[in-house]
């Protein structure tokens, strides 16, 4: 639905608008489609130099909201167009539970989202038991709006020590915040950090509006942040406070999350220039070590992608870039990072290896044409099939 949700409809058209509309084409999607359109992502992905993805997945069951025979049936098309195109995966099963902080049921759209706690950790468990190399599982507790407070301990005991992702998105809308102050007294992040264990293994996911105290406490638990300035930017989300929480020690990871954007150079971009913005100043994303803010801020960015999507193997991935491109003429040690980031629209890469197979060559991957033959089909399906 990129593009599709960019026409006023009413003059307070809001983050709120625009996942109705979200809503009703999600309700579309069947197994089949699923895979079809996470393979044109992936093929993306890895063309733009994303070598692994942590799927934040929610779309489980029927339209009607029963479980498919396979209860794991949308995550396995997750699975599968991973594999078949050779991208790094990170499954995060969502557990959504109820439409709001008063705990009300799920509306009709929804339904296709909703676990009680048991049926999710048997997903879970059969996932996990699917494991290998370049596939994790992980969980994703949607929001706090969505996940009651019983129903989140319960997870968490469930869960233990065990090593593995835990993702929630959280902060990401001031009336988020509003409403759990009203429900829970306490500000979302404030209330996660008195009552969950957030540690390394977690990713806040957004965190757009903190406090002080609230910043302070994300850098101490050592859990990521994962910022996607595009997506933040197109929902109208505001801005991170990057400056002062880099200099806390933070820890930031970048995301594509509504993929209206795919490419990890126009993540690192907008997250500095948002910064410039706001500021006023240049420069923002470097640091006293590293002046370079492209290079700075990409090398945050995998060092805490690493740790948020548990991909070990990532950290032996590799991107070669073009050297003929004349946006790299005359590239230094030193430049390379800022070129990559800042200069031009063109993409600079020439090839992608994940876990030690070639997946583009010539900046293409190799079953590009095919993949993107049958999105096309499925799309066209999915606009006028209503
Ligand atoms: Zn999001």
């Amino acid at each position: 639905m990129a593009g599709l949700a960019e026409r006023q409809l009413n003059p307070a058209d809001s983050f709120w608008t625009w996942r109705e509309l979200m809503y009703r084409f999600a309700g579309r999607i069947d197994p089949e489609a699923q895979y079809d359109i996470a393979a044109q992502l992936y093929v993306e992905m890895l063309e733009a130099g994303y070598t692994s993805v942590c799927e934040f997945h929610y779309l489980h069951h029927q339209p009607d909201g029963r479980p498919y025979a396979d209860p794991a049936a949308m995550s396995r098309a997750i699975i599968a167009a991973a594999r078949d195109t050779g991208i790094r995966l990170t499954l995060l099963p969502v557990l959504y539970m109820s439409g709001g902080f008063d705990g009300r049921a799920l509306s009709e759209r929804q339904r296709r989202f909703g676990h009680s706690v048991d049926a999710y950790l048997s997903l879970l468990s059969t996932l996990r038991a699917e494991q290998h190399e370049s596939l994790r599982v992980g969980i994703a507790l949607h929001s706090l709006r969505a996940v009651p407070a019983d129903a989140l301990a319960e997870v968490l005991s469930a869960i233990g020590d065990a090593v593995m992702p835990i993702h929630i998105h959280i902060a990401e809308q001031t009336a988020e915040v509003d409403d759990c102050i009203a429900v829970r007294g306490a500000r979302p992040v404030e209330w996660l950090l008195a009552n969950a264990p957030v540690d390394a293994r977690w990713t806040l996911v957004h965190a757009t509006h903190l406090s002080d105290s609230e910043m302070r406490g994300i850098a101490a638990s050592k859990a990521v942040v994962a910022l996607c300035p595009t997506t933040e930017a197109n929902l109208g989300d505001g801005l991170f406070p990057l400056r002062e929480f880099l200099a806390l020690g933070g820890r930031i990871g970048i995301g594509s999350d509504s993929n209206v954007s795919v490419s990890p150079v126009e993540e690192l971009r907008w997250l500095e220039y948002g910064q410039r913005l706001i500021t006023r100043q240049r420069n923002v994303g470097s640091s006293a070590a590293q002046p370079s803010a492209g290079q700075n801020l990409f090398e945050l960015a995998i060092a805490g992608g690493l740790q948020s999507c548990q991909q070990e193997g990532a950290a032996r991935d590799h991107l070669v870039l073009d050297a003929d491109a004349p946006a790299l003429a005359g590239v230094t040690p030193e430049t390379l990072h800022d070129r990559f980031v800042f200069a031009g629209n063109r993409p600079l890469l020439r090839s992608v290896s994940v876990a030690g197979r070639v997946v583009v060559e010539n900046g293409r991957h190799a079953q590009a044409e095919a993949i993107a033959r049958r999105y096309r089909g499925r799309l066209q399906a999915l606009l006028t099939d209503s």
